[in-house]
């Protein structure tokens, strides 16, 4: 382990006298009924949570608004900027309630399906998809909670329920999703329900907003639409889990401000053996254009019931790291799992593991900046910020941002480097937190360069996180009032 590594692990951060577990991929943590106190919120912060999703699917928007304050809350009396992602259903099918919640579904097993709304038995269960029994057709597989449950279609009646019969048998429970892989779904983009949400989203000011089952550029430009129309400074990530979405992926990486590489409906819309060269291929795009991505589903997903992880899911998350992902998620395993803290805790030793080595990801040399693109000059003033810091061996690389640009550039050079990141644009601080290796200030002084590249060095070291002797790299521009983009490069040894 080198100086620097050692140094990186242990942040002590003196002004709030805590010690921060600094693991530069971040952590993604979808909160439900196991965690949704202030208390266990605060504990899974503690261990290491960055991003909190909250998914639309599942819950009311008084519950959403209550853990929102907890977090909120969470932000302004300790030293944390944890953001939180609204994860819109988008066009998912799913089954209704299901009467105690549990339903064992063995093969054989022949069910109805509905659409009139009723609690889900062996005898009816409820699918929320007008247009089921005219879009299938008998033969056709359906595939239910992400895969877990299979049926196929046996019969279609006059009264349009669909008879089918269990394929591979499960335990079913309430609100689970349902694939229809064979047929094509007409649906909108963002549904009636999506757009209320939407509209709670805005109004609580989340910093992210996921849009699911993204299938071209389009629904993107639409979500942004809505966005500007609210002046919201909501970013937005696309999920990626249809197969269409893969055909147009460049154009909807560049328009969107993240992405989600959503294996559970992805492993089920496409042959699941397809997927984890899909995720390589996805995240090296995103890295290249400076967008975070985030790995989700089924990360740790054994540790719902269990104290220890699988081997597979191990590796799995400490493939997401050497692979360069930005941030690895957590869902059923802190929503509604029974050791959410735990959880974090394990997903976060095995980030540390993997970063403090030499194996960590290093992006490659040759990924320079694109000559083509409009920000050309301060794209290539942020690479060779990195360079230097690399060279330097330096203890911290500073930028400024005002739209995040900045930060999300020198982020995707994966430095070994420390990344702080000043900004006046207070949506930021907190959104930043799902890029990688990013910590973020608020920030608005602007009277000179020289006094601000000082004073940057100065809280950092009054937090702790530079010493006297320490070498950092600012970036910044000038001149100061013109907010241009990044044109400097500035190295200090701190005294
Ligand atoms: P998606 O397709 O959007 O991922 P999902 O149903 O797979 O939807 P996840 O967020 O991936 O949901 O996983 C969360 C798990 O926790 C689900 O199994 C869900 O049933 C359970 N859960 C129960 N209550 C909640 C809640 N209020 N919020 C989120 N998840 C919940
Ligand atoms: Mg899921
Ligand atoms: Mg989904």
């Amino acid at each position: 382990m080198t100086n620097l590594t050692k140094y990186l692990h242990q942040q002590m951060d003196k002004e709030a006298g805590i010690q921060h577990t600094h693991h530069r991929t971040k952590i993604v943590a979808t909160v439900g009924p196991a965690c949704d106190t202030y208390e266990k919120l605060l504990d899974l912060v503690r261990a290491g949570v960055n991003v909190f999703r909250l998914n639309f699917s599942h819950g009311s928007h008084e519950d959403k608004a209550q853990i929102i304050e907890h977090i909120r809350n969470i932000n302004s009396t300790e030293p944390y900027n944890i953001a939180i992602l609204g994860d819109l259903q988008g066009p998912k099918l799913r089954v209704g309630e299901i009467e105690n919640n549990y339903l064992p579904l063995a093969i054989g097993d022949i069910l109805t399906f509905t659409n009139t709304k009723c609690i889900g038995n062996l005898e009816k269960i409820y699918v929320s998809y007008p247009n089921l029994a005219d879009d299938v057709k008998v033969g056709n597989i359906i595939m239910i909670d992400d895969g877990k449950i299979e049926v196929k279609v046996v019969d279609i009646t006059k009264e349009k329920d669909v008879k089918v019969q269990v394929t591979l048998g499960g335990v079913l429970s309430s609100k689970k999703g349902i694939n229809l892989p064979d047929t094509k779904i007409s649906l909108p983009a963002l549904t009636e329900k999506d757009l209320i949400d939407l509209e709670f989203i805005i109004e609580q000011k989340l910093d992210w907003v996921a849009l699911s089952f993204v299938r071209s550029v389009k629904d993107i430009v639409i979500l942004r639409n809505k966005l500007d129309e609210k002046k919201s400074k909501t970013k937005i990530i696309a999920k990626i889990e249809k197969p269409e979405a893969l055909v147009n992926i460049r154009d909807i990486i560049l328009e969107s401000d993240a992405i989600m590489i959503a294996r559970g409906d992805l492993g089920v819309e496409l042959p699941v053996e397809q997927v984890p060269l899909i995720q390589r291929e996805l995240i090296r795009k995103c890295i290249h254009r400076a967008k975070p991505v985030i790995v989700a589903t089924q990360m740790m997903e054994s540790m719902i019931d269990r104290t220890k992880p699988n081997r597979s899911e191990i590796t799995d998350v400490a493939n997401a790291v050497l692979e360069g992902a930005d941030a690895v998620m957590l869902s059923g395993e802190t929503a509604a799992g029974n050791h959410p803290t735990l959880v974090v805790e394990t997903m976060c030793k095995i980030i540390r593991q993997v970063e403090q080595t030499e194996y960590r990801y290093n992006r490659e040399e040759d990924l320079k900046p694109l000559s083509h693109s409009p920000s050309f000059l301060s794209d290539a003033v942020c690479y060779n910020a990195c360079k230097i810091s690399k060279d330097l061996n330096a203890n911290a690389l500073v930028g400024m941002t005002q739209s995040g640009y900045t930060a999300f550039m020198l982020s995707s050079y994966r430095p070994e480097s420390p990344v702080y990141i000043f900004t006046k644009e207070r949506s930021l601080v907190n959104q930043l937190s799902l890029s990688w290796g990013v910590r973020a200030f608020f920030y608005n002084e602007e009277e000179s360069l020289d006094n601000i590249v000082t004073d940057q060095i100065n809280i950092l070291k009054q937090r702790g996180f530079l010493q006297t002797g320490d070498v950092v790299v600012n970036t910044g521009s000038t001149p100061i009032h013109l907010h241009l983009p990044t044109n400097v490069i500035k190295v200090t040894k701190v005294d």
